[in-house]
Order: structure tokens, then C-alpha cells, then sequence
């Protein structure tokens, strides 16, 4: 261990000792022999760009090996929430660190990129935040912090690997060991239980899609997913390449009772019980894969460039491999919950500062992802689906694995339609009710 005060005391009892002195940390010797420790410093900028991450389910411990970016300063700074910190090392030893308030500072050179190793314990949690004492973890929107050292701005990227140690033998833990392309903080998770898994095939590019569903859904799981694998390929054709692995699929995750929904946890993406036997969101933790997740928020308040594009996708995909009927049922549940919303509680879905909210408590709601749909649906109404298809698709070959803006959307539909969303954008993302 490495606290400041602990290294106080170190020096003075090996000096009257009278041994040489290794400090800890990775500063070169100074000219009295003592090997000096560089201080824990803040610098929330500097970039992460990958983390190893080894749990042990049986005692709470875990293992992060993080990648740095350099910086023109010294330091890092990560998350870190209810983590409790053992200790920081790097190649040289111990790393000096210090936690105020859930977040780590840590004493590193400034030029070259960095590897450090966190030894830490984390907690469970009853409530979403975290790693869940029903066997799932949940990081959205900025939890991730309780499970790893992170960073949970929506634009950071990282590669992530994955290990989970002292799995009961008659469980069954759902997760990816690898993500070898740059995901969002909150996209990790792991899924603990008796799962069974259906092989649900193989797309055309070579994704094999499955569900895995607990004891009593397997009905469920059967009726929600019967044209996950044919929505997935079409999602491929239709906006480009996946970037998260090959085998794909959804997960049941118990998040308790009268939970909806699901959470884009790529490649195996997590639907809650009530929702497995729901097509709509077996398809919209999906199309995550490329918006949310592929293409990431440049800021929380761009909320919609993720749920609005792929309410939107999500309809476009059913109504493809479930035919027009099926998706003219999503626009109509859609069109209630736009109507429900908007009386209940409205806002507007797009806000144009950045990193100013708590998207939790100030933006998400139904808005982003209805009027985001709505917004898209009118646009393809100006321009044809052919075009707005080609626009989606161009946005996504430019923008994945990179953080992008709604506003980069909006750019991007003009260029490649020659139509200006500006007033459709305004009505339906910058104002309040509808505007059709
Ligand atoms: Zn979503």
C-alpha cells in the first residue's frame, strides 16, 4: 500500500534502520539513494484505452490492469465509486495513489503510455449500480465506477477483457472475454444463473446469434427472439459491419419484478425477464451494436443519437423481417408512448450543452427515444428510405468506434441527401409535444 502517510512512515523506519532505500513507485533514484514517488496527481483527461479485468466472485476482490495513454502532464485519474482500493503497482512496484469522494488519483510519468495494476474489492448492490446481488451487473449510465476503475463519459473508449473467477459449479456465467474494439464504459457485464442457451443460427457476415433464458422462459425466450438473428443480419446489410465479436445474443437478466426493457451489454446484450418474450427490445438491444455502443455519445445530452436512432432502427428492422404489418405495430406503439409521454411529463429530446447533465434524472424518459424515432421517420418521409438508409449508413462508417454528436447526424443526412433536417430537428428534438 502506497498512501501518502503510509510512505512517510516507510522512509523514516528503513533510515534509521540505516538499508537502501527502494521506494515505492516507478521515480528514478535521486542523488541521496532514495528512489523518489511521484505524488498522486489529478488529470481527469488523460486516456484509458484498455482494461483487463479479473474478478473473484467468492471473496469481492478484483484485479484491473489498465492501459494509459501519455500526457503532457503527470497523473491519472479514474472512477472508482464504492470500490475499495488495495493497492496500485506497475512494473517498478507500488504506484501511489489516493481516493477522494469515489474518485483515484495516481502518481504516474507524464510522456509514455502507462500500465497499472488495481487490486480492489468491490461491493454487491440491490439497486442498478453495479454488480447486482442477483447476478448481473448494470453500469448505465455512470455506475461503472462501482464494478471497475473507469471512466463513464458516454465518449470515452476502451477495449475490455473479462474474467470471472469462483462461478458456482452449477452455474452458468454469460459474458464476452474479450471486446476487441473501442466500447463505452457502461457496455461490460456478466450474467450469472442457470442459463440455457438456443443457437438461433448464423447471419450472412457470420454472427452467431443465441438467447440465453432462465428456468420458466424458455417459451419466452423462444416467441421474443424468432427474428432476432434475421433483424441482426439486417442490420448488418443495411448499416454496416459489427464490432464487438462474432458470437452475439441476448441474455435474461433478473433485475426484479416490474423491470422493462433490456441493456446494451454487447456482444450479449441483457433483457429483463418481463421483456424476453418482447421482439421490440430483443431487436433494440440490438441495434446498439451500432448506435450507442458502435457509433458513442460525444456528450450524454446527444441521448437521442443513441435511443431515438435505434427506436427508429428497431422498427425499420422488424417491419423488414416481420413484414409491414408487424411494423406498422411498432409505429403505433410508439405513437402511444410519444402521446403518453408528452402528457405525463414532456421536454425536449435533444439539449445542446455537453456533459452538463445528470442524463438520469434530466433527459432520460421516453423523449429521447420516441421523438429521436419520430424525428428519423420524418426525415425518410422527406428524402426516401434509400437515401435516409444510405445517410445512417455513411454516419456509421464515419463515426464507429469513435464518439459522435447528434448534430454530426444532422450534417451528415444533409450531405448525403442534399435535404437540411435543421427544421425538422427543431420541431421534433428541440421543442415541446409534436409538431405533426
Ligand atoms: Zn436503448
Amino acid at each position: 500500500m502506497c498512501y501518502k502517510i503510509d510512505m512517510t512512515m516507510r522512509f523514516a523506519f528503513l533510515a534509521v534502520l540505516g538499508l537502501a532505500i527502494f521506494g515505492c513507485g516507478n521515480g528514478a533514484g535521486n542523488s541521496e539513494g532514495y528512489a523518489t514517488q511521484i505524488p498522486p496527481q489529478s488529470n481527469p483527461t488523460r486516456d484509458i484505452w484498455a482494461a483487463d479485468l479479473t474478478f473473484d466472485l467468492n471473496d469481492h476482490t478484483a484485479t484491473a490492469i489498465v492501459q494509459f495513454d501519455a500526457s503532457t502532464r503527470r497523473g491519472a485519474t479514474l472512477e472508482v465509486g464504492d470500490l475499495e482500493i488495495v493497492a496500485v503497482t506497475d512494473a517498478a512496484g507500488d504506484v501511489a495513489f489516493e481516493v477522494t469522494d469515489g474518485v483515484l488519483d495516481v502518481g504516474i510519468q507524464a510522456r509514455k503510455p502507462h500500465e497499472l495494476t488495481i487490486d480492489y474489492r468491490f461491493g454487491l448492490h440491490s439497486e442498478l449500480k453495479g454488480a447486482l446481488d442477483s447476478g448481473s451487473t448494470f453500469l448505465w449510465p455512470y455506475f461503472c465506477g462501482n464494478l471497475y476503475p473507469c471512466k463513464s463519459d458516454p465518449a470515452d473508449g476502451l477495449r475490455l477483457d473479462l474474467w470471472l473467477n469462483g462461478v458456482a459449479d452449477d452455474k452458468v456465467a454469460i459474458f464476452p472475454e474479450h471486446i476487441a474494439a473501442d466500447a463505452p464504459s457502461y457496455m461490460l457485464a456478466w450474467a450469472i444463473g442457470d442459463y440455457a442457451e438456443i443457437d438461433l443460427g448464423t447471419t450472412a457476415h457470420g454472427r452467431q446469434v443465441s438467447v440465453w433464458y432462465l428456468p420458466g422462459e424458455e417459451t419466452l425466450a423462444t416467441e421474443g427472439t424468432t427474428h432476432l438473428r434475421a433483424a441482426f443480419e439486417w442490420l448488418e446489410e443495411s448499416y454496416g459491419s459489427y464490432m464487438f465479436g462474432d458470437k452475439v445474443g441476448s441474455v435474461s437478466a433478473d433485475w426484479g419484478p416490474g423491470a422493462f426493457g433490456g441493456m446494451e451489454h454487447h456482444p450479449l446484450w441483457h433483457v429483463s425477464h418481463d421483456s424476453m418474450g418482447d421482439q421490440e427490445t430483443h431487436v433494440h438491444e440490438a441495434a446498439h451494436g451500432w448506435f450507442g455502443n458502435g457509433v458513442r455519445l460525444a456528450c450524454w445530452e446527444d441521448l437521442v443519437l443513441s435511443e431515438g436512432t435505434v427506436s427508429y432502427l428497431t422498427a425499420r428492422a422488424i417491419e423488414a423481417v416481420m413484414g409491414t404489418k408487424a411494423g406498422d405495430g411498432v409505429w403505433d406503439d410508439y405513437g402511444w408512448r410519444l402521446d403518453s409521454v408528452i402528457a405525463s411529463g414532456d421536454h425536449v429530446a435533444w439539449l445542446q450543452s455537453c456533459g452538463q447533465i445528470d442524463v438520469y434524472t434530466e433527459l432520460w424518459s421516453e423523449v429521447p427515444y420516441m421523438k429521436g424515432a419520430f424525428f428519423f421517420r420524418a426525415v425518410e418521409q422527406q428524402v426516401g428510405r434509400e437515401a435516409i438508409d444510405r445517410a445512417i449508413a455513411a454516419f456509421y462508417a464515419n463515426y464507429s468506434g469513435s464518439a459522435a454528436s447528434m448534430q454530426d447526424m444532422l450534417e451528415t443526412i444533409e450531405e448525403q441527401t442534399g435535404f437540411d433536417p435543421s427544421e425538422l430537428a427543431s420541431g421534433w428534438l428541440s421543442s415541446l409535444g409534436r409538431p405533426d
